[in-house]
């Protein structure tokens, strides 16, 4: 099924659309949880983890970095940059972003991966708004951030949702594999958040294999995933397919160490729409840090109803309203 089509299906009613809304604060909920998760064994390998902690499953900081227990990464706090960008103008714009991305930086953050900051640094030199196409941009830098593009343009065209993600990845990542692997993150997070379910999610994780093959996910199993978009998602995609439920997805991909912060990150926004706030456990909810958690959930909201799928129906509401 389409998500024009699950969108048409879905518009209008009252229990669905707080549905959808629970939804979306469970995806960007989920995305917090994941990275404040993950960071914890950022680089380490499985073994390390399972020698350290049996099996990683509670947020509880450390980690590289030396993390407040709760406390998220740049995944995280890049995301919610974006997506202040886009509430400030009403519209996913480069300058825009790249201000707040560079206001971000400024605030010295607890981390930032060098592909982001050489965009960062280059528009601040030159005002550059989309970095040079480079074979070497396929981390996973620009994809970690783009839940607020999924629920910003919820309802647009196709071509609409791929240039909104293209102009805010292109900032400081441009290459097209790793253009191709956002672009199926942000499809799944939209068909996830229109009740799409998991068979939906792995026909669109399929369809991203048929156009790019390296993103093979049914091969080896990926430990030690990188920041090179492609393990990422291999990871991503293996722990959400193997699972039954956002709690044992997350477990499953963090334990695999790597690059565990991004792959919790990206994990937890698509698990979180595809299961509803509900899902997530109550003990990482309230071990996550308050104000992280209040700035998702009403970015959360504010981006929803922003979108074309929202501002529809409440067009078309307010329309029958009239006629009755
Ligand atoms: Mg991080």
């Amino acid at each position: 099924m389409l998500v024009s089509d699950l969108s048409a299906e879905l518009i209008g009613t009252e229990a669905k659309a707080n549905d959808l809304y629970d939804r979306a604060a469970g995806a960007y909920l989920g995305l917090a949880v994941g990275d404040a998760l993950g960071a914890t064994v950022e680089f380490m390998t499985p073994r390390e983890i399972r020698e350290l902690y049996g099996e990683h499953r509670n947020l509880i900081g450390g980690g590289w970095l030396g993390l407040r227990k709760g406390r998220v990464t740049d995944d995280t706090e890049m995301s919610l940059a974006l997506g202040s960008s886009i509430l400030a103008v009403g519209r996913v714009d480069a300058r825009a972003i790249a201000e707040s991305f560079s206001d971000w930086m400024r605030a010295k953050p607890v981390d930032i991966g060098h592909t982001v900051r050489r965009g960062i640094g280059l528009y601040r030199r030159s005002g550059t708004l989309e970095v040079p196409e480079n074979e070497y941009d396929a981390g996973n830098g620009a994809c970690m951030r783009s839940l607020p593009i999924a629920l910003f343009t919820l309802g647009s065209p196709p071509q609409a949702v791929a240039e909104a993600s293209r102009i805010q990845a292109h900032l400081t990542h441009h290459n097209r594999l790793a253009d191709a692997g956002t672009f199926t993150v942000i499809q799944m997070v939209q068909a996830a958040l229109l009740g799409g379910g998991k068979a939906h999610l792995r026909m669109q994780a399929e369809a991203l294999v048929a156009a790019e093959e390296p993103y093979r996910f049914d091969r080896r199993r990926m430990e030690n995933p990188g920041g090179y978009l492609v393990e990422t998602l291999r990871a991503v995609f293996q722990a959400l397919f193997a699972t039954e439920g956002f709690e044992t997805a997350l477990v499953d991909v963090v334990n695999r160490g790597g690059d565990a912060d991004t792959t919790g990150a990206i994990l937890g926004m698509i698990a979180g729409a595809l299961y509803g706030t509900g899902a997530i456990p109550r003990r990482w909810l309230n071990a996550l840090d308050k104000t992280t958690a209040r700035a998702c959930t009403r970015q959360a909201v504010a981006l929803l109803k922003a979108s074309p799928h929202c501002a529809g129906a409440a067009s078309v509401a307010r329309r029958s309203a009239a006629v009755g």
